[in-house]
């Protein structure tokens, strides 16, 4: 198949990830629509907020959820809590705005492949209606569009609704029901937080809930990240954030402590027809079950290049840690911890795409 347009670098994805690398791609002197290019499969900016769930709020105050070159416009805090959905993709549309980036979409790339054996030779990108070819791809495409779903015996059997927290949007759809929140996260914590105020809610998790201290927020979190990245590189032991908690104590969720719903039970054992059953052998009959239960990479495009161990985990090296170790020419971007600590969240993500385009620059010159 024959590219339409070439480019020293294509970033798959144009949520925060991907506008971070443009925004490093643009300082490094590339230009958006001659050297690289932005494609994205959604038909407007802002990557998945615009997708989560109407009151969800951010767990870290604006300044602290800040992409490179400009901060996040301020939020009330002190008045209004964190910034909820609508702020960030404000920001991201603004953004893209400001630097013109100007993604191109909604183009979904489908493949990226090698378009012959030379290993310095281009890669080819591959969208319905649209075929580019890349001296480097940076993979940016988030984890939104691949929700995790666990599997537990008797779930097709179940007659009552099934969400996900990607498909789930207000606690009103869920009014007067009998719902079962599943997950030990944030995700889990803040929809159980708004469903309770309508719904009897029965929150369920693998393991004890680990609430943070009500002062610890995104900024605390990004902070300790940082200080475990230096605490590696100087070779001394730090536990990170998982020594912290899980679950940021934002407003909804003290509130719902204040009501006391925050009590979660063990894992149940297994669906049935109309609840849930335990491992102890009672059952609890239930509307509606929410699993919260977190996402994994959305790659698959990547498919064609095998990237993966046997283990089915795509190794990473590179300076930046972030650059396919079976294909160099392809960068995975803010995915999560495996490629850069904190590169999942808004102020992370900076930090993991500067040090990648440093190495994509490096390897052009080359
Ligand atoms: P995304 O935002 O998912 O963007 C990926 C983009 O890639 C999308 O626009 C998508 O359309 C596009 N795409 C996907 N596949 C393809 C393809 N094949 N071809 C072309 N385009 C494609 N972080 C914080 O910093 N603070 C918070 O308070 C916070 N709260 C969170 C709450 C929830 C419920 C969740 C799920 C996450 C939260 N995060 C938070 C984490 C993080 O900021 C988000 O996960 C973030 O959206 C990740 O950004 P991204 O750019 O990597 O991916």
């Amino acid at each position: 198949m024959s590219a339409e347009a070439s480019y020293d670098v294509v970033v798959l994805g144009a949520g925060q990830a991907g506008l971070a690398v443009g925004y490093h791609l643009q300082r490094a002197g590339l230009v958006p629509g001659d050297d690289f290019v932005l494609v994205d499969a959604a038909d407007r900016p802002g990557g998945s907020w615009p997708r989560m769930w109407d009151g969800l709020r951010l767990f870290s105050p604006a300044t602290y959820s800040s992409l490179p070159g400009w901060l996040m416009p301020p939020w009330d805090d002190a008045a209004r809590g964190f910034p909820p959905r609508d702020h960030v993709v404000a920001y991201l549309r603004a953004y893209e705005e400001r630097y013109r980036l100007a993604p191109l979409r909604p183009h979904r790339v489908r493949a990226v492949r090698r378009a012959d054996d030379d290993p310095s030779g281009p890669l080819i990108v591959e969208s319905p209606g649209l075929t580019l070819a890349a001296r480097h791809v940076v993979s940016a495409t988030g984890t939104w569009d691949q929700p995790f779903w666990p599997t537990y015996p008797g779930a097709n059997d179940f007659l009552g609704t099934q969400l996900h927290s990607s498909t789930y949007r207000r606690p009103e759809e869920l009014a007067g029901q009998r719902v079962v929140v599943v997950g030990g996260g944030n995700s889990a914590a803040q929809v159980l937080a708004e469903v309770s105020t309508v719904a009897e809610v029965t929150w369920v998790t693998q393991r004890p809930p680990r609430f943070l201290p009500d002062d610890v927020d995104g900024r605390v979190l990004f902070e300790t990240a940082t200080a475990r990245v230096q605490a590696q590189r100087e070779g001394r032991a730090h536990d990170g954030v998982g020594g912290l908690g899980d679950i940021v104590m934002v407003a909804s969720v003290r509130e719902a402590r204040g009501r006391g719903v925050l009590e979660a039970e063990p894992m149940f054992e297994r669906l049935v027809p109309d609840g849930i059953a335990r491992a102890d052998g009672r059952t609890l009959s239930c509307d509606a079950v929410i699993w919260c239960t977190g996402f994994r990479p959305a790659l698959r495009h990547l498919a064609p290049l095998h990237m993966r161990d046997d283990r089915g985990r795509v190794p990473v090296s590179g300076a930046a840690g972030t650059r396919s170790a079976r294909e160099p020419r392809v960068h995975l971007v803010g995915y999560g911890d495996w490629v850069g600590a904190a590169s999942a969240t808004l102020i992370g993500v900076g930090r993991s795409a500067k040090a990648t385009v440093a190495e994509i620059v490096d390897s052009l010159q080359k």
